[in-house]
């Protein structure tokens, strides 16, 4: 039996290597990609161990459990993401843990979360999720703006009070003539995010890549990358 602190620290050690390895393929100092470690169905002890093993950022996708999870976790020198679909009458919860959003994909919730940021005080950095199964009319109802939408909403987010356009997040789609194909995900996303910085400089974060696919994210220029299973083990079903 190894306990659960070791076991985290190994796996943790072992994604270490493989964004260290992927890097160092294709050129990149390690400083340039943020491991952001998916706690979702896992416990505050989790994230407690972890940010005890040194993770410093950390992601959720629902707000019931992220709320009282981050709320437990308050004195921990963590930055919350929040990488799930997000609808507009969460936002005054998400406000008040969150650091970043990475799956802003309409106005509506531009507006309202802009609102609830201000109230709180808060200033988040936000990224705007593309789908990249919406123009093959395959999105998977899991969210995400098609890529011509995404002017328009870094717009918004720029005029936004109490947010800030960051950059772009993508999940490899499941369907489409993206599916199955994450170096091409990975790579178009990389392309979107060019345009996007020439019109806002400062949104330079690109989201992309998971557990079964960081390394072709890396190698794509992504800069943050979200890993659960590989760290936490596999999540009971509602994931
Ligand atoms: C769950 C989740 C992840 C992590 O996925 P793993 O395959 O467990 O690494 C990354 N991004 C989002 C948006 C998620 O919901």
């Amino acid at each position: 039996m190894t306990d659960r602190r070791t076991q985290l620290a190994r796996n943790l050690a072992q994604v270490e290597e493989r964004i260290a390895a992927a890097c160092a393929a294709v050129g990149r100092k390690r400083e340039e990609v943020t491991l952001i470690v998916v706690t979702k169905t896992y416990p505050a002890s989790d994230v407690r161990l972890l940010a005890d093993l040194g993770v410093r950022h950390v992601a959720e996708n629902r707000d019931q459990d992220a709320a009282p999870k981050a709320a437990e976790c308050s004195g921990m020198p963590l930055t919350w993401h929040f990488v799930g679909q997000l609808q507009t009458n969460k936002v005054k919860s998400v406000v008040n843990y969150a650091d970043v959003v990475h799956s802003i994909d309409r106005v509506r919730l531009v507006t309202a979360l802009s609102a609830a940021a201000v109230r709180r005080g808060r200033e988040l950095d936000c990224l705007i999720q593309v789908a990249l199964d919406a123009e093959s009319g395959d999105a998977a109802g899991r969210g995400g703006v098609a890529p011509d939408g995404v002017a328009a909403l870094a717009d918004a987010l720029a005029e936004a009070e109490g947010l800030r356009p960051a950059g772009l997040m993508t999940v490899a789609p499941l369907a489409g003539p993206y599916a199955g194909r994450p170096r091409a995900t990975f790579e178009r996303l990389r392309e979107i995010a060019t345009d996007l910085r020439a019109a806002h400089p400062a949104a330079n974060m690109v989201s992309a890549g998971m557990s079964a696919d960081l390394e072709d994210a890396v190698a794509a220029g992504a800069t943050h990358v979200r890993v659960g299973t590989a760290v936490l083990g596999s999540r009971p079903r509602l994931g």
